[in-house]
């Protein structure tokens, strides 16, 4: 063998043991499916003589006050349940078990309803089926997750369950997933124009990372699914790293975090980045390692979108100093942070314009007066302003549905100068609105002053109004 067929074959056989250890690394890289979970179908039949309990949440306090546990079956009272919620619209529902009975809790809008108590014996029984159904353990001491999905003739809701041992019994939590947060396109999250604007040019950009911050709830991931379907094109390749996955994206690979078969959210997100997607969605930034591999996709020509739980914007820096990020590298990878609430919507049935006092009226225009140039002042006013009544439509809340408030730090050179030189969260903060961000607080104004929303609602949000 001459010298140059030696170092031939030595190439050949280091090529083949790389592909092998990129094929091992790919196959890594493709979380374990969720296991197929348990399945509830409910017949038209069922539906239909279920609707009346259901048409109000009124209706639903009424049902489950008279259901006869006695005779009825433990079955029928879960799709009582299960129906109720996603026909009233809830996030979630709650059991708490209380020394004698368990209070069944439904959060719609983001507020909690009691909609009545099931007896202990026979939430023994109830939450027993849940759990079989969620293929979860019946006796256990841990907390627990499990999921099982509802089919009905029109739509199939997954339930994402949790478990916590709590002083008289297990806590549990059915989170329903609703497809339509799916649908959300961007035009519909309630950007305000010049914002929308501003997110739309960073969405150009075809390198560096969006963040988005908020606590759980905030409706930081829909707003970022939107932008992956405004992003994502034939020619483009999609990879998501998510904890769970919430909604399965046609068109896009999406891999769930399992911390017991090593895929952690830095693992896993090694081994999609050197498959060289174009565009990932990280669910969530909490760990230096993860933070560290996303920036530095985000500066090798990788679109990267992610959430990190702070407070605002601003916050998002500091905290991820926290984690141990290098100062020097967040500016040059961050093209956006992004700060959301969600807040409720006035029923457009029954909100009545507001009483506003002379006062009041001369502060608010104080306070659009303080705004960036870019904001639109067309029809706004005190006038603008509404307070919530209750109607059959909006079930006597005053409110249906809810919207976003929005505050947009783009990451410019300025800010990789202050954000280098170690700035905290309250310099970042001042910085960032005196280059034109406006907060959270402010789109809420302006959003209740366009009488979608109330003050009352963007206080509850976002604090005290300093008007
Ligand atoms: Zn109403």
């Amino acid at each position: 063998m001459s010298l140059i067929d030696e170092q031939l074959a030595r190439l050949a056989r280091e090529h083949e043991e790389r592909s092998e250890k990129r094929e091992t690394e790919r196959r890594t890289a493709v979380a374990p499916q969720a296991e197929v979970a348990g399945v509830i179908s409910v017949s038209p039949e069922r539906e239909q003589e279920l609707a009346p309990s259901m048409a109000t949440f009124a209706d639903v306090k009424s049902a489950f006050a008279a259901f006869d546990f006695e005779n009825g079956s433990i079955a029928s009272f879960m799709e009582l349940l299960l129906l109720s919620g996603v026909r009233l619209r809830a996030s979630d529902i709650h059991m708490e078990p209380q020394e004698v009975s368990v209070l069944m809790r439904l959060r719609i809008d983001g507020i909690m309803n009691d909609a009545g108590a099931v007896p202990m014996p026979y939430y023994k029984m109830l939450s027993s089926r849940i759990k079989l159904l969620s293929r979860m353990k019946l006796n256990a001491d841990k907390p627990q997750d499990g999921r099982f999905s509802v089919r009905t003739e029109s739509a199939q809701i997954e339930v994402r369950v949790s478990s916590v041992p709590a002083q008289y019994g297990e806590t549990l939590v059915m989170r329903l997933l609703n497809p339509a947060a799916l649908q959300t396109d961007i035009g519909s999250l309630g950007l305000r124009q010049d914002d929308f604007a501003i997110v739309m040019r960073e969405l150009s950009v075809p390198n560096g990372m969006i963040l988005n911050t908020g606590p759980t709830g905030s409706g930081k991931t829909t707003t970022l699914y939107s932008f992956l379907k405004k992003v994502a094109q034939p020619g483009n390749k999609v990879v998501t790293i998510e904890d769970p996955i919430e909604y399965a994206v046609a068109g896009i690979e999406q891999t769930q975090v399992d911390e017991d078969k090593g895929y952690s959210f830095a693992t896993g997100l090694r081994a999609i980045v050197r498959q060289d997607p174009d565009i990932i969605l990280v669910g969530e930034i909490r760990d230096a390692e993860t933070a560290g591999i996303g920036m530095q996709a985000a500066l090798t020509g990788h679109q990267v979108f992610s959430t990190v739980h702070a407070n605002d914007a601003a916050g998002a820096i500091p905290r991820l100093m926290d984690m141990g990020v290098q100062k020097e590298t967040i500016g040059p990878a961050i093209n956006l942070i992004m700060g959301q609430r969600l807040v409720r919507r006035l029923c457009d049935a029954c909100k009545k314009p507001a009483q506003v006092d002379a006062e009041l009226v001369l502060k608010i225009k104080q306070y659009l007066e303080m705004l960036p140039a870019r904001v639109s002042r067309e029809g706004l006013s005190a006038e603008g302003l509404y307070e919530p009544v209750g109607c059959a439509a909006c079930d006597g809340a005053g409110y249906r549905g809810r919207i976003a408030i929005f505050e947009l730090f783009p990451v410019n050179a300025d800010a990789e100068k202050i954000i280098a030189a170690g700035a905290g969260a309250g310099d970042l903060y001042a910085f960032a609105v005196a280059r034109g961000m406006v907060t959270m607080q402010q789109d809420g104004v302006l959003k209740a002053l366009h009488g979608i929303t109330t003050v009352a609602e963007i206080e509850a949000a976002t604090g005290p109004i300093a008007f």
